[in-house]
């Protein structure tokens, strides 16, 4: 059986009360907790606490969706590292494409927030993708290599196994639109050459690449099932405990 990571961002939405709510819900489908992937939610900041809370004596985690890459300081509205692990956090997504977009985060940026979360001892799932311009135009492979290229540069072969890559087509984000299989496993197999030839195939093997975008019940045993697919993240099927509940128990039948 293989071990995936099976991670929900729930974005801009669940405020404390209903963040609580929820992760109880998820947790309590799996009342003897026993399962073999790895289980995580990343609920806005603010309700991280509550979902720590709900999670606690169970075997899921709670990451965030962001990070400042200072330690403290005057920086209004940021969040740090180490605010972060005091809250319960093990993962910490990085360079969302909503980030990407909407703040204006550069790929040298998301390479400095990766660095940074995992010299203090969090795990960063790096987002990458390309939009449907670059696809269409057959750039795609292109943009994702100058994505992962940016973020490995930073960082040394060491450090592969505290790193998670997430492959998300922004064509495919919240649109009900998905990757095939076909497309998705080109993709990862892409970025694990990728990183072979940064730091070799032992090391490239110990980094997990998750796919994102429209991943839900229907089309998640098909995309796990491909040979370089570590994982999920997922949006809008990890707003709902069945729907989350039901990708993590196909990931247990893989
Ligand atoms: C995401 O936001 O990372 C995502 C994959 O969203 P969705 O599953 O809703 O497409």
């Amino acid at each position: 059986m293989r071990k995936f990571l099976i991670a929900g961002n729930w974005k801009m939405n669940a405020a404390p009360d209903a963040a609580y709510k929820l992760a109880e819900e998820i947790a309590s489908g799996w009342k003897d907790n026993t399962f073999s992937s790895e289980a995580l939610l990343c609920p806005p900041y603010i309700s991280i606490p509550a979902v720590a809370e709900a999670f606690k004596g169970t075997a899921f985690k709670v990451g965030a969706q962001n990070v400042h890459t200072e330690n403290d300081g005057a920086y209004t509205g940021e969040i740090s590292t180490g605010m972060l692990k005091v809250a319960g956090c093990e993962y910490v997504i990085v360079g969302h494409s909503e980030r990407r977009e909407y703040f204006h985060e550069t790929d040298e940026l998301v390479a400095q927030k990766a660095k940074k979360v995992i010299d203090d001892g969090l795990i960063p799932i790096v987002c990458v993708g390309e939009v449907l311009s670059q696809r269409k135009e057959g750039i795609h492979q292109d943009v994702v290599q100058r994505q992962v290229d940016a973020v490995l540069n930073h960082l040394g072969k060491d450090e592969s196994d505290n790193l998670v890559i997430a492959y998300e087509p922004v064509w495919a984000i919240g649109t009900g639109e998905t990757a095939t299989p076909e497309q998705a496993q080109e993709i990862h197999q892409f970025i694990r050459e990728l990183i072979t030839r940064h730091w070799g195939s032992e090391s490239s093997e110990k980094v997990r690449i998750l796919y994102g975008g429209s991943m839900k019940p229907d089309n998640a045993e098909e995309l796990l099932s491909q040979k370089d697919v570590d994982g999920g993240l997922i949006g809008g099927a990890s707003m709902k405990a069945e729907s989350y509940n039901e990708i993590l128990k196909i990931s247990e039948t893989i």
